[in-house]
């Protein structure tokens, strides 16, 4: 069905960031590590702009992030890939999906399924590594329900129905630079949502389409998207799509080991710009990180 790149020469990797805050040193490093790896193998470095959130998104920080980008010296393909362009990329393999039967309407509030885990002790409910498991309210509505709730103006999202997606795709796997074989975890995943209720995709799907359509080879990201891993996978399979590889890497945390993150206020890279640091210096601090994760054996030279 699928293939998976093996010893791949031309590396296509990408830097994927949100346009919802300013980029800090975590995000200098990933698109370093990403450009450089591209570099390495006379590959492609792409960029892309991941700005499905509507609430969140903002053309300022759409702009610093071509700034820092700049400022690092790094350079990227134009015009760039931006999201909020791609609807009908993603009405298009949402609709396969519901020719396929696989996909559910949901009109959970995220109230309800909190309440639905709180009374229920059955372990398929609880949490795991994956986060809380959704506990299939609507998978089972009458269709006479169903309609009703659909013909009464409710919103809902749509579901992937896991059970019926592991009867076609079987057993899977996928491979990461870092860890290793991965064997795809089907079972902890539950009914995850494609299509949000405020835009027809999620970033589950959106993520996966875009990487296929830029025919990324490799995909590096941090550790916190480890799990999401799995999830793409089996939408690779469902859909008919290339399967890359990843490497997901360690996160970046400060001196009280705490990982950097855009809503705590971590030191942007915008600041350091505005204090006349280089981009070059930030170079020079990268090497020193990624030499320090635990496997520095990746294939790269700086
Ligand atoms: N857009 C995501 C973020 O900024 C990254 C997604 C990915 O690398 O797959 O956190």
């Amino acid at each position: 069905m699928t293939n998976i790149h093996k010893n791949i020469s031309r590396t296509v990797t990408r830097f994927a960031p949100s346009p919802s805050g300013y980029l800090h040193l975590g995000h200098a490093y990933a698109a370093l590590f990403a450009w450089r790896l591209a570099q390495h193998s006379n590959g492609q470095f792409i960029l892309r702009i991941e700005d499905l959130d509507k609430e969140r998104r903002s053309k300022e920080f759409e702009e610093c992030i071509y700034e820092d980008l700049e400022w690092l010296g790094i350079s990227w393909n134009k015009p760039v890939m931006r999201q909020s362009d791609r609807s009908e990329a993603y009405k298009r393999a949402i609709n396969s999906l519901s020719e396929m039967k696989l996909l559910y309407p949901c009109f959970c509030t995220r109230k309800d399924i909190l309440e639905e885990i709180n009374v229920s002790n059955n372990a398929p409910h609880k949490n795991n590594s994956f986060g809380p498991i959704y506990p299939g309210i609507c998978r089972n509505l009458e269709n006479e329900k169903r309609n009703a709730l659909i013909g009464s103006g409710k919103p809902y999202a749509l579901r992937l129905d896991i059970t019926k997606a592991k009867h076609i795709v079987g057993n899977l796997t996928w491979y990461d630079r870092i860890r290793g074989k991965q064997i795809v975890q089907i079972n902890n995943i539950g009914d995850v949502v494609l299509a949000r209720k405020d835009i027809a995709s999620s970033y589950h799907l959106a993520v996966t389409i875009d990487d296929a359509a830029q025919g990324i080879t490799l995909i590096n990201r941090g550790n916190d998207l480890f799990e999401s891993t799995h999830v793409h996978r089996i939408l690779q399979a469902l859909l008919d799509l290339e399967t890359p590889e990843w490497q997901h890497t360690p996160l970046l945390t400060d001196t009280n080991g705490k990982r950097l993150a855009k809503r705590e206020n971590s030191l942007t890279l915008r600041s350091l710009r505005a204090r006349g640091i280089k981009g070059t210096d930030i170079w020079l601090e990268a090497i020193k990180n990624i030499a320090s994760t635990e496997k520095s054996d990746i294939g790269i030279k700086f």
